[in-house]
Protein backbone atom coordinates (compact mmCIF):
# COMPACT_ATOMS: atom_id res chain seq x y z
CA UNK A 1 0.00 0.00 0.00
CA UNK A 2 3.11 2.48 0.70
CA UNK A 3 4.28 1.96 -2.47
CA UNK A 4 0.91 2.90 -4.21
CA UNK A 5 1.11 5.85 -2.14
CA UNK A 6 4.26 6.60 -2.95
CA UNK A 7 3.51 6.01 -7.11
CA UNK A 8 -0.10 7.87 -6.25
CA UNK A 9 1.87 11.11 -5.37
CA UNK A 10 4.21 10.98 -8.38
CA UNK A 11 1.41 11.23 -10.36
CA UNK A 12 -0.50 14.24 -8.57
CA UNK A 13 3.36 15.92 -8.65
CA UNK A 14 3.66 15.19 -12.52
CA UNK A 15 -0.28 16.15 -13.36
CA UNK A 16 0.73 19.45 -11.08
CA UNK A 17 4.17 19.82 -13.14
CA UNK A 18 2.00 19.61 -16.06
CA UNK A 19 -0.23 22.07 -15.45
CA UNK A 20 2.30 24.26 -14.78
CA UNK A 21 4.22 23.72 -18.07
CA UNK A 22 0.69 24.25 -19.68
CA UNK A 23 -0.19 27.22 -17.46
CA UNK A 24 2.88 28.85 -17.86
CA UNK A 25 2.49 28.56 -21.86
CA UNK A 26 -0.47 30.08 -22.24
CA UNK A 27 0.07 32.42 -19.52
CA UNK A 28 -3.10 31.32 -17.42
CA UNK A 29 -1.48 29.34 -14.78
CA UNK A 30 -3.79 29.67 -11.58
CA UNK A 31 -7.01 28.67 -14.37
CA UNK A 32 -4.92 25.58 -15.56
CA UNK A 33 -3.98 24.53 -11.80
CA UNK A 34 -7.64 25.36 -10.41
CA UNK A 35 -8.81 23.51 -13.26
CA UNK A 36 -6.51 20.55 -13.15
CA UNK A 37 -7.30 20.04 -9.64
CA UNK A 38 -11.36 20.43 -9.81
CA UNK A 39 -10.85 17.21 -12.44
CA UNK A 40 -9.02 15.34 -9.84
CA UNK A 41 -11.31 15.86 -6.98
CA UNK A 42 -14.28 14.96 -9.47
CA UNK A 43 -12.36 12.04 -10.91
CA UNK A 44 -11.42 10.83 -7.24
CA UNK A 45 -15.35 11.76 -6.70
CA UNK A 46 -16.54 9.41 -9.20
CA UNK A 47 -14.66 6.39 -8.18
CA UNK A 48 -15.92 6.96 -4.38
CA UNK A 49 -19.63 6.70 -5.57
CA UNK A 50 -18.84 3.99 -7.92
CA UNK A 51 -16.42 2.42 -4.87
CA UNK A 52 -19.92 2.47 -2.53
CA UNK A 53 -22.27 1.09 -5.13
CA UNK A 54 -19.59 -2.22 -5.40
CA UNK A 55 -19.39 -1.89 -1.17
CA UNK A 56 -22.92 -2.48 -1.56
CA UNK A 57 -22.72 -5.75 -3.39
CA UNK A 58 -19.31 -6.87 -3.96
CA UNK A 59 -17.95 -9.02 -6.80
CA UNK A 60 -15.64 -10.51 -8.29
CA UNK A 61 -15.56 -8.49 -11.06
CA UNK A 62 -14.04 -4.88 -9.96
CA UNK A 63 -14.84 -1.55 -12.03
CA UNK A 64 -11.87 -0.89 -14.50
CA UNK A 65 -10.14 1.57 -12.59
CA UNK A 66 -6.28 2.54 -12.32
CA UNK A 67 -3.96 4.16 -9.65
CA UNK A 68 -4.58 4.01 -6.08
CA UNK A 69 -8.30 2.94 -6.95
CA UNK A 70 -7.20 0.04 -8.64
CA UNK A 71 -5.18 -1.13 -5.66
CA UNK A 72 -7.86 -0.04 -2.93
CA UNK A 73 -10.23 -2.45 -4.96
CA UNK A 74 -7.55 -5.09 -5.02
CA UNK A 75 -7.13 -4.92 -1.32
CA UNK A 76 -10.83 -5.12 -0.68
CA UNK A 77 -11.66 -7.64 -2.37
CA UNK A 78 -9.00 -9.91 -0.92
CA UNK A 79 -10.25 -8.91 2.46
CA UNK A 80 -14.14 -9.53 1.57
CA UNK A 81 -12.98 -12.99 0.19
CA UNK A 82 -10.97 -13.79 3.38
CA UNK A 83 -14.05 -12.79 5.41
CA UNK A 84 -16.69 -14.88 3.46
CA UNK A 85 -14.16 -18.39 3.52
CA UNK A 86 -14.39 -17.44 8.18
CA UNK A 87 -18.11 -16.69 7.51
CA UNK A 88 -18.58 -19.96 5.52
CA UNK A 89 -16.44 -21.70 8.41
CA UNK A 90 -18.24 -20.08 11.23
CA UNK A 91 -21.42 -20.93 9.72
CA UNK A 92 -20.77 -24.36 9.42
CA UNK A 93 -19.32 -24.91 13.06
CA UNK A 94 -22.64 -23.25 13.91
CA UNK A 95 -24.79 -25.48 12.22
CA UNK A 96 -22.75 -28.93 13.42
CA UNK A 97 -23.49 -27.41 16.83
CA UNK A 98 -27.24 -26.71 16.44
CA UNK A 99 -27.32 -30.47 15.33
CA UNK A 100 -25.73 -31.92 17.98
CA UNK A 101 -27.57 -30.07 20.62
CA UNK A 102 -30.90 -30.58 19.09
CA UNK A 103 -30.12 -34.05 18.80
CA UNK A 104 -29.16 -34.04 22.65
CA UNK A 105 -31.71 -35.85 24.74
CA UNK A 106 -31.75 -32.87 27.34
CA UNK A 107 -33.42 -30.18 27.26
CA UNK A 108 -31.23 -27.35 26.93
CA UNK A 109 -31.96 -23.43 27.19
CA UNK A 110 -29.53 -20.49 26.79
CA UNK A 111 -30.68 -17.38 29.01
CA UNK A 112 -29.25 -13.83 29.13
CA UNK A 113 -28.52 -11.92 32.18
CA UNK A 114 -32.31 -10.94 32.64
CA UNK A 115 -33.22 -14.52 32.61
CA UNK A 116 -35.18 -14.15 28.76
CA UNK A 117 -34.67 -17.00 26.31
CA UNK A 118 -31.57 -16.81 23.53
CA UNK A 119 -31.85 -19.72 22.38
CA UNK A 120 -33.65 -23.26 22.83
CA UNK A 121 -33.41 -26.83 21.48
CA UNK A 122 -35.90 -29.17 20.04
CA UNK A 123 -35.93 -31.06 23.91
CA UNK A 124 -37.16 -28.01 25.43
CA UNK A 125 -39.53 -27.15 23.19
CA UNK A 126 -41.54 -30.08 23.85
CA UNK A 127 -40.13 -30.19 27.49
CA UNK A 128 -41.80 -26.89 28.50
CA UNK A 129 -44.42 -26.30 25.51
CA UNK A 130 -41.94 -23.40 23.60
CA UNK A 131 -42.90 -21.75 20.88
CA UNK A 132 -39.32 -21.15 18.77
CA UNK A 133 -41.06 -17.51 17.12
CA UNK A 134 -42.70 -16.38 20.27
CA UNK A 135 -40.88 -16.73 23.01
CA UNK A 136 -37.82 -15.95 22.01
CA UNK A 137 -37.22 -13.00 24.62
CA UNK A 138 -39.19 -13.97 27.11
CA UNK A 139 -38.23 -14.53 30.69
CA UNK A 140 -38.19 -18.13 31.50
CA UNK A 141 -40.31 -17.75 34.52
CA UNK A 142 -43.14 -16.77 33.02
CA UNK A 143 -43.18 -19.57 30.66
CA UNK A 144 -42.09 -22.37 33.24
CA UNK A 145 -44.53 -21.05 35.96
CA UNK A 146 -43.11 -23.40 38.99
CA UNK A 147 -42.51 -21.66 42.38
CA UNK A 148 -39.13 -24.06 43.30
CA UNK A 149 -37.46 -23.76 39.89
CA UNK A 150 -38.18 -19.54 40.00
CA UNK A 151 -36.74 -19.54 43.69
CA UNK A 152 -34.27 -21.51 42.58
CA UNK A 153 -33.15 -19.45 39.42
CA UNK A 154 -33.53 -15.69 41.68
CA UNK A 155 -31.48 -17.59 44.21
CA UNK A 156 -28.93 -17.78 41.81
CA UNK A 157 -27.12 -20.51 43.83
CA UNK A 158 -26.60 -23.43 41.13
CA UNK A 159 -24.00 -25.60 43.23
CA UNK A 160 -26.67 -28.37 43.52
CA UNK A 161 -28.98 -29.44 40.92
CA UNK A 162 -33.02 -28.87 41.33
CA UNK A 163 -35.73 -31.73 41.27
CA UNK A 164 -39.09 -30.28 40.85
CA UNK A 165 -42.32 -31.70 39.56
CA UNK A 166 -44.22 -29.96 36.54
CA UNK A 167 -47.39 -31.46 34.65
CA UNK A 168 -47.01 -34.98 36.10
CA UNK A 169 -43.54 -35.26 35.53
CA UNK A 170 -40.56 -35.41 37.91
CA UNK A 171 -37.44 -33.02 36.38
CA UNK A 172 -34.20 -32.63 37.20
CA UNK A 173 -32.19 -28.89 35.97
CA UNK A 174 -28.90 -27.96 36.26
CA UNK A 175 -27.87 -24.32 35.72
CA UNK A 176 -24.37 -23.41 34.39
CA UNK A 177 -23.23 -19.91 34.10
CA UNK A 178 -21.14 -18.58 31.18
CA UNK A 179 -20.33 -15.81 28.99
CA UNK A 180 -21.26 -12.46 30.34
CA UNK A 181 -23.61 -13.55 32.84
CA UNK A 182 -25.68 -15.54 30.46
CA UNK A 183 -27.24 -19.18 31.56
CA UNK A 184 -27.27 -22.57 29.73
CA UNK A 185 -30.44 -24.68 31.57
CA UNK A 186 -29.86 -28.43 31.41
CA UNK A 187 -33.25 -30.12 31.98
CA UNK A 188 -33.66 -34.00 32.42
CA UNK A 189 -37.20 -35.52 32.56
CA UNK A 190 -36.37 -38.26 35.28
CA UNK A 191 -40.03 -39.65 35.91
CA UNK A 192 -38.90 -43.38 34.88
CA UNK A 193 -36.07 -43.23 36.67
CA UNK A 194 -37.72 -41.60 40.11
CA UNK A 195 -40.38 -44.63 39.53
CA UNK A 196 -37.69 -47.08 39.22
CA UNK A 197 -36.19 -45.56 42.69
CA UNK A 198 -39.49 -45.87 44.37
CA UNK A 199 -40.06 -49.45 43.57
CA UNK A 200 -36.26 -50.44 44.56
CA UNK A 201 -37.32 -48.43 47.98
CA UNK A 202 -40.56 -50.12 48.39
CA UNK A 203 -38.82 -53.37 47.51
CA UNK A 204 -36.36 -52.96 50.40
CA UNK A 205 -38.77 -51.57 52.67
CA UNK A 206 -41.53 -54.74 51.77
CA UNK A 207 -39.05 -57.60 51.56
CA UNK A 208 -37.60 -56.45 55.26
CA UNK A 209 -40.74 -56.44 56.61
CA UNK A 210 -41.53 -59.98 55.22
CA UNK A 211 -38.51 -61.15 57.02
CA UNK A 212 -39.17 -59.43 60.05
CA UNK A 213 -41.74 -61.97 60.90
CA UNK A 214 -40.71 -65.27 60.36
CA UNK A 215 -37.04 -64.06 62.47
CA UNK A 216 -39.32 -63.53 64.98
CA UNK A 217 -40.70 -66.87 65.17
CA UNK A 218 -37.23 -68.65 64.66
CA UNK A 219 -36.25 -66.61 67.44
CA UNK A 220 -38.89 -67.72 69.48
CA UNK A 221 -38.03 -71.40 69.03
CA UNK A 222 -34.27 -70.65 69.34
CA UNK A 223 -35.19 -69.53 72.79
CA UNK A 224 -37.59 -72.50 73.75
CA UNK A 225 -35.04 -75.09 72.47
CA UNK A 226 -32.50 -73.37 74.21
CA UNK A 227 -34.46 -73.98 77.51
CA UNK A 228 -34.95 -77.37 76.56
CA UNK A 229 -31.60 -78.42 75.56
CA UNK A 230 -28.67 -80.47 76.99
CA UNK A 231 -25.14 -78.76 77.07
CA UNK A 232 -23.92 -80.48 73.39
CA UNK A 233 -26.17 -78.00 71.35
CA UNK A 234 -26.41 -75.49 73.99
CA UNK A 235 -23.27 -73.19 72.00
CA UNK A 236 -24.53 -73.98 68.64
CA UNK A 237 -28.19 -72.72 69.26
CA UNK A 238 -26.48 -69.80 71.01
CA UNK A 239 -24.88 -68.95 68.20
CA UNK A 240 -27.77 -68.61 65.71
CA UNK A 241 -29.22 -66.91 68.55
CA UNK A 242 -26.13 -64.36 68.01
CA UNK A 243 -26.91 -64.64 64.15
CA UNK A 244 -31.13 -63.76 64.75
CA UNK A 245 -30.53 -61.01 67.07
CA UNK A 246 -28.01 -59.34 64.35
CA UNK A 247 -30.22 -60.42 60.99
CA UNK A 248 -33.18 -58.08 63.23
CA UNK A 249 -30.97 -55.66 63.63
CA UNK A 250 -29.81 -55.32 59.98
CA UNK A 251 -33.71 -55.48 59.00
CA UNK A 252 -34.52 -52.84 61.49
CA UNK A 253 -31.75 -50.46 59.94
CA UNK A 254 -33.09 -51.12 56.70
CA UNK A 255 -36.46 -50.29 57.48
CA UNK A 256 -35.49 -47.25 59.23
CA UNK A 257 -33.45 -46.08 56.06
CA UNK A 258 -36.28 -46.76 53.37
CA UNK A 259 -38.47 -44.91 55.87
CA UNK A 260 -35.95 -41.85 56.18
CA UNK A 261 -35.83 -42.03 51.85
CA UNK A 262 -39.61 -42.38 51.71
CA UNK A 263 -40.60 -39.95 54.39
CA UNK A 264 -41.73 -36.19 53.63
CA UNK A 265 -39.68 -33.17 53.92
CA UNK A 266 -38.24 -32.32 57.24
CA UNK A 267 -40.73 -30.00 59.17
CA UNK A 268 -38.51 -26.92 59.58
CA UNK A 269 -41.60 -25.18 62.18
CA UNK A 270 -40.50 -27.13 64.10
CA UNK A 271 -37.54 -27.21 66.80
CA UNK A 272 -34.80 -29.04 68.29
CA UNK A 273 -33.27 -28.03 71.56
CA UNK A 274 -29.54 -28.75 71.31
CA UNK A 275 -28.73 -29.22 75.23
CA UNK A 276 -31.66 -31.76 76.05
CA UNK A 277 -31.17 -33.48 72.43
CA UNK A 278 -27.27 -33.88 73.67
CA UNK A 279 -28.42 -34.55 77.57
CA UNK A 280 -30.55 -37.60 76.60
CA UNK A 281 -27.91 -39.10 73.87
CA UNK A 282 -25.26 -38.44 76.34
CA UNK A 283 -27.43 -40.62 78.91
CA UNK A 284 -28.51 -43.17 76.57
CA UNK A 285 -24.75 -43.38 75.68
CA UNK A 286 -23.80 -43.66 79.51
CA UNK A 287 -26.12 -46.81 79.87
CA UNK A 288 -25.19 -48.80 76.50
CA UNK A 289 -21.33 -48.59 77.61
CA UNK A 290 -21.71 -49.55 81.00
CA UNK A 291 -19.05 -47.51 82.57
CA UNK A 292 -16.30 -48.63 79.81
CA UNK A 293 -15.07 -45.31 78.78
CA UNK A 294 -14.73 -41.93 80.32
CA UNK A 295 -17.84 -40.16 78.04
CA UNK A 296 -17.94 -36.47 78.75
CA UNK A 297 -20.36 -34.32 77.42
CA UNK A 298 -19.58 -30.22 76.62
CA UNK A 299 -21.11 -27.48 75.31
CA UNK A 300 -18.82 -24.82 73.80
CA UNK A 301 -20.53 -22.07 75.86
CA UNK A 302 -18.68 -21.45 78.78
CA UNK A 303 -17.99 -25.37 78.95
CA UNK A 304 -21.39 -25.62 80.53
CA UNK A 305 -23.17 -28.92 80.16
CA UNK A 306 -26.32 -26.90 81.22
CA UNK A 307 -26.05 -23.82 78.81
CA UNK A 308 -27.74 -23.74 76.06
CA UNK A 309 -26.10 -23.91 72.40
CA UNK A 310 -29.12 -23.08 70.60
CA UNK A 311 -32.18 -24.28 68.68
CA UNK A 312 -32.04 -26.30 65.52
CA UNK A 313 -35.36 -26.20 63.20
CA UNK A 314 -35.47 -29.84 62.36
CA UNK A 315 -36.69 -33.02 63.66
CA UNK A 316 -35.90 -34.01 66.93
CA UNK A 317 -36.40 -38.39 66.66
CA UNK A 318 -33.96 -38.02 63.45
CA UNK A 319 -31.44 -35.98 65.07
CA UNK A 320 -31.00 -37.94 68.38
CA UNK A 321 -30.71 -41.09 65.81
CA UNK A 322 -27.83 -39.37 63.98
CA UNK A 323 -26.54 -39.04 67.75
CA UNK A 324 -26.62 -42.41 68.76
CA UNK A 325 -25.63 -43.71 66.01
CA UNK A 326 -21.91 -41.75 66.27
CA UNK A 327 -21.90 -42.22 70.13
CA UNK A 328 -22.30 -45.98 69.12
CA UNK A 329 -20.31 -46.02 67.14
CA UNK A 330 -17.15 -44.31 69.45
CA UNK A 331 -18.11 -46.68 72.07
CA UNK A 332 -17.84 -49.63 69.38
CA UNK A 333 -14.40 -48.69 68.16
CA UNK A 334 -12.68 -47.24 71.35
CA UNK A 335 -10.64 -49.97 73.68
CA UNK A 336 -12.09 -49.99 76.83
CA UNK A 337 -10.85 -47.13 79.04
CA UNK A 338 -10.77 -44.95 75.59
CA UNK A 339 -12.11 -40.93 75.98
CA UNK A 340 -15.35 -39.87 73.89
CA UNK A 341 -16.52 -36.44 74.05
CA UNK A 342 -20.49 -35.62 72.24
CA UNK A 343 -20.04 -31.64 71.96
CA UNK A 344 -21.55 -28.91 70.27
CA UNK A 345 -20.17 -25.91 68.94
CA UNK A 346 -21.27 -22.57 67.40
CA UNK A 347 -19.47 -20.41 64.94
CA UNK A 348 -19.17 -18.30 61.48
CA UNK A 349 -20.73 -21.36 59.86
CA UNK A 350 -23.30 -22.69 61.82
CA UNK A 351 -23.48 -24.81 64.28
CA UNK A 352 -21.29 -28.71 64.51
CA UNK A 353 -22.36 -31.54 67.03
CA UNK A 354 -19.64 -33.83 67.23
CA UNK A 355 -17.96 -36.90 68.40
CA UNK A 356 -14.57 -37.25 69.08
CA UNK A 357 -13.05 -40.69 70.44
CA UNK A 358 -9.64 -41.62 71.15
CA UNK A 359 -10.27 -45.08 69.17
CA UNK A 360 -8.99 -47.15 66.58
CA UNK A 361 -9.29 -44.71 64.00
CA UNK A 362 -9.97 -45.29 59.97
CA UNK A 363 -7.12 -44.72 57.61
CA UNK A 364 -7.33 -41.61 54.85
CA UNK A 365 -8.65 -44.25 52.10
CA UNK A 366 -11.54 -45.39 53.80
CA UNK A 367 -13.25 -42.28 54.67
CA UNK A 368 -15.17 -41.53 51.53
CA UNK A 369 -16.42 -44.36 51.26
CA UNK A 370 -17.85 -44.58 55.25
CA UNK A 371 -21.23 -43.68 54.38
CA UNK A 372 -22.05 -45.77 51.87
CA UNK A 373 -24.75 -48.55 52.83
CA UNK A 374 -22.42 -51.74 54.32
CA UNK A 375 -19.32 -50.10 53.72
CA UNK A 376 -16.68 -50.81 56.98
CA UNK A 377 -13.31 -50.82 57.25
CA UNK A 378 -12.91 -54.55 59.17
CA UNK A 379 -15.80 -56.37 58.23
CA UNK A 380 -14.85 -59.04 61.26
CA UNK A 381 -14.57 -56.90 63.65
CA UNK A 382 -17.95 -54.86 62.95
CA UNK A 383 -19.89 -57.52 62.89
CA UNK A 384 -17.94 -58.89 66.02
CA UNK A 385 -18.94 -55.58 67.80
CA UNK A 386 -22.64 -55.75 66.58
CA UNK A 387 -22.26 -53.52 63.37
CA UNK A 388 -24.39 -53.55 60.35
CA UNK A 389 -22.33 -51.55 58.09
CA UNK A 390 -25.71 -49.53 57.51
CA UNK A 391 -25.45 -47.02 60.96
CA UNK A 392 -23.51 -44.30 59.19
CA UNK A 393 -25.52 -44.32 55.84
CA UNK A 394 -28.36 -43.43 57.89
CA UNK A 395 -26.94 -40.93 59.57
CA UNK A 396 -25.76 -39.39 56.26
CA UNK A 397 -29.37 -39.79 54.92
CA UNK A 398 -30.67 -37.79 58.38
CA UNK A 399 -28.43 -35.33 57.76
CA UNK A 400 -29.17 -34.73 53.97
CA UNK A 401 -32.54 -34.47 54.90
CA UNK A 402 -31.98 -31.65 57.32
CA UNK A 403 -28.91 -29.58 54.67
CA UNK A 404 -26.31 -30.41 57.10
CA UNK A 405 -22.42 -32.11 56.40
CA UNK A 406 -20.99 -34.78 58.21
CA UNK A 407 -17.30 -34.09 58.04
CA UNK A 408 -14.81 -36.94 59.14
CA UNK A 409 -10.99 -36.74 60.56
CA UNK A 410 -9.80 -39.64 61.99
CA UNK A 411 -6.15 -41.40 61.78
CA UNK A 412 -5.45 -44.76 62.20
CA UNK A 413 -4.42 -45.63 66.48
CA UNK A 414 -5.46 -42.20 67.10
CA UNK A 415 -9.24 -41.29 66.55
CA UNK A 416 -11.71 -40.05 65.18
CA UNK A 417 -13.89 -37.27 65.33
CA UNK A 418 -16.74 -37.11 63.39
CA UNK A 419 -19.05 -33.99 63.08
CA UNK A 420 -22.54 -33.08 61.57
CA UNK A 421 -22.01 -29.18 60.31
CA UNK A 422 -25.43 -27.42 60.42
CA UNK A 423 -25.56 -23.71 58.30
CA UNK A 424 -26.40 -20.83 59.61
CA UNK A 425 -29.86 -21.01 58.39
CA UNK A 426 -30.89 -24.57 60.23
CA UNK A 427 -30.32 -22.35 63.43
CA UNK A 428 -33.20 -20.55 65.27
CA UNK A 429 -31.76 -16.66 65.81
P1 LIG B 1 -21.07 -50.43 61.47
O1 LIG B 1 -22.42 -50.88 61.85
O2 LIG B 1 -20.24 -51.49 60.83
O3 LIG B 1 -20.38 -49.72 62.57
P2 LIG B 1 -21.30 -47.86 60.22
O4 LIG B 1 -21.96 -47.46 58.96
O5 LIG B 1 -21.80 -47.25 61.48
O6 LIG B 1 -21.35 -49.42 60.28
O7 LIG B 1 -19.77 -47.56 60.09
C1 LIG B 1 -19.08 -47.96 58.91
C2 LIG B 1 -17.64 -48.31 59.25
O8 LIG B 1 -16.96 -47.13 59.66
C3 LIG B 1 -17.51 -49.25 60.41
O9 LIG B 1 -17.56 -50.58 59.97
C4 LIG B 1 -16.15 -48.91 60.99
O10 LIG B 1 -15.17 -49.62 60.31
C5 LIG B 1 -16.00 -47.44 60.64
N1 LIG B 1 -16.27 -46.55 61.80
C6 LIG B 1 -17.41 -45.91 62.10
N2 LIG B 1 -17.29 -45.17 63.22
C7 LIG B 1 -16.01 -45.34 63.65
C8 LIG B 1 -15.25 -44.84 64.75
N3 LIG B 1 -15.77 -43.99 65.63
N4 LIG B 1 -13.97 -45.24 64.86
C9 LIG B 1 -13.42 -46.09 63.96
N5 LIG B 1 -14.08 -46.59 62.89
C10 LIG B 1 -15.36 -46.23 62.74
Amino acid sequence: MASTIRRELIFVILWILLLLVAGTLYDLVFEFLFAGLLVYVIWNFYNLNMLSKWLANPSKKTPEVFGIWDDIYYQLYHLYKRQRKARRKLTSILKRFQKSTQALPEATIALNKANEIEWFNPAARQMFNLHPGLDIGQRIYNLVRQPKFVNYLLKKDFKKPLEFTLKGKKINISITPYGDGQYLVSARDITAQSQLDDMRRDFISNASHELRTPLTVMSGYIEYLQDKTDDTTKHPLEKIQQQTVRMDKIISELIDLAKLESASAVDYTKTVDIVTLLNEAYKEALSFDQNKHHIELAFEAEGSASKPAAELYGCYEELRMAISNLLTNAIRYTPENGNIKLYASTHDKGLSICVQDSGVGISEEHIPRLTERFYRVDAGRSSEKGGTGLGLAIVKQILDRHSASLNIVSKPNEGSNFCCNFPLSSIKS
